[in-house]
């Protein structure tokens, strides 16, 4: 294998930020039997009473449980979720509806700590002796030339610099080598980062005296109100994390006049009656919890020669509205696992050849989580939405094997990768919001009738699109 090639047990690999991403990593790198060292800027969060600093919890999906196979945790995994099948529509009025996320009842997502899911991941990491972690330590920038990085040291007070064969930056959307990259001026490096006037403030829904859920346990909930929304995920404990999404300054509400008590409760009693009911916390909450922005962060190259490489969200963080950043991450790992695979003799090729394969589909996850923060907020509530999403459900559940709907493919088909996913997802909905608008799709048609002309139309439009691609090369 590559490791043998290049001597495994010889190269030390730096790993800069211990989060998702960085400790499974590590982790798999250890058990490939390289040397690893990671650094972390925040106490360890398995003792320090810290907040997570980003969303408190996630929700896991196939792609993600495929990289925990990798690591031979998934038994561990699946006992710190809760299985969410589908998602609960609370309209204005309080009633709710479920919508299921798939056809197929093996096909659900999971709600997970971000807490216990990094804490999990360390203490397998830590399992191998050739995996150390040190916390405290802030990367400050990298000299990726030197393949060095300068760190301070919360704990003494100094700075320090480690060297190091490679390393590898799983620093998160503000990376510091990223920052490196950028500020070094050493080659031609792209780079955007474009924010949503929207921004986010978590709040929750407490458990009910005797530890229970306050309202359905295993669904995504979603109060989506066109130009914001408030959704909610379960945790282990009963209780809910419930994320507010709201501009900064559009609308007659925004986080930028919800500034006394009166009015936020103003706001949440006429769009969200029946989760204020349930949310006596609200205003402590609401005035104690920061509000944060969301942003795409798309960057290019990713590596510089084999000494540096940029991997989850330092290299390609996306909005929340797939439930994909931490999947997606996970998913670097086993791809850059595959190319390790390859037995490629250096790692300038091994950086060269995973950031090949893997950039089409993380730039694929990011504008398709930008669509969805669209459908999320108001689709989901309209009509011919509803009418499309029914019949692909009737699809799912009567030909398991021949029709995914673009949610399934991103979601559940983690063989097929995000880009594919993309281009035959967006197709689908063109095909059935084209066929629904002019009525040559009836619902009451004999459903493989239906299929029949979904995947015609389907086809026709990936033709076209490939004509179109072809013609601009
Ligand atoms: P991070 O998790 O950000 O980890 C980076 C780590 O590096 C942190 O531990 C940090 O302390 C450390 N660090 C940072 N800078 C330095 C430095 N200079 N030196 C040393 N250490 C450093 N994804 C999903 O799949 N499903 C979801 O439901 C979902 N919901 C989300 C909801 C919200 C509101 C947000 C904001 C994100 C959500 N995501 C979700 C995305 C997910 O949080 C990220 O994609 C994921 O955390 C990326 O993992 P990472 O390890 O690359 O980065």
């Amino acid at each position: 294998s590559f490791g043998e090639d290049l001597g495994e047990a010889k190269q030390n690999i730096l790993i800069i930020g211990a989060g998702l991403c960085g400790s499974l990593l590590a982790l798999r790198l250890g058990q490939r039997g390289f040397n690893v060292s990671l650094y972390e800027m925040r106490p360890d969060i398995r003792t320090a009473n810290i907040s997570a600093g980003r969303s408190i919890n996630l929700a896991l999906s196939d792609r993600g449980i495929k990289a925990m196979k990798l690591a031979g945790i998934e038994d561990k995994v699946r006992e710190l979720c809760i299985p969410m099948n589908g998602r609960m529509l609370h309209d204005i009025e309080g009633n709710m509806v479920m919508a299921p996320y798939s056809g197929r009842e093996h096909e659900y997502i999971n709600s997970i700590s971000r807490g216990l899911l990094n804490g999990l991941l360390l203490d397998e990491a830590e399992k191998h002796d050739n995996v150390k972690i040190y916390f405290n330590k802030r990367c400050k920038s990298v000299d990726f030339e030197k393949t060095t990085a300068l760190f301070k040291d919360y704990e003494s007070n100094t700075e320090f610099v480690e060297d190091a064969d490679v390393i590898i930056a799983t620093d998160g959307a503000g990376s510091a080598l990223r920052k490196s990259y950028f500020l070094g001026k050493k080659f031609l490096f792209s780079f955007s980062q474009d924010w949503l006037s929207h921004g986010y403030k978590e709040l929750s829904f407490h458990p009910t005296e005797d530890g229970g859920f306050k309202t359905y346990k295993n669904a995504l909930h979603i109060w989506g109100r066109d130009s914001f929304m408030l959704i909610a995920l379960p945790n282990l404990d009963g209780s809910f994390t419930v994320t507010l999404f709201l501009s900064y300054e559009d609308g007659e509400y925004n986080f930028g006049n919800l500034t006394t008590e009166e009015k936020v409760i103003e706001f949440f009693q006429k769009y969200f009656k029946d989760a204020l009911e349930l949310m006596p916390n609200l205003i402590e909450d609401f005035f104690t919890n920061p509000t944060s922005p969301l942003g795409t962060v798309k960057c290019s190259p990713w590596h510089y020669k084999g000494n540096t490489l940029l991997m989850g969200d330092a290299a390609h963080a996306i909005v929340p509205f797939y439930g994909q950043g931490m999947n997606a991450s996970f998913e670097d790992v086993t791809v850059f696992d595959q190319v390790l695979d390859e037995g490629h003799k250096d790692w300038e090729t091994i950086f060269k050849t995973y950031e090949k394969k893997r950039k089409r589909d993380t730039d694929a996850i990011a504008d398709l989580a930008i669509d969805n923060f669209h459908e999320m907020k108001g689709h989901v509530n309209n009509a011919i939405f509803r009418e499309k999403r029914n019949l692909e459900m009737a699809l799912e559940k009567n030909f398991p094997n021949d029709y995914s709907s673009k949610y399934s493919l991103v979601t559940f088909n983690e063989e097929i990768s995000y880009y594919e996913a993309m281009l035959r997802g967006r197709a689908q909905d063109k095909a059935i919001l084209n066929m629904l608008a002019d009525k040559e799709l009836d619902l009451n048609d004999d459903l493989k009738t239906n299929l029949e002309k979904v995947k015609a139309a389907t086809e026709e439009i990936l033709e076209d699109d490939r004509v179109a691609k072809d013609f601009k090369h």
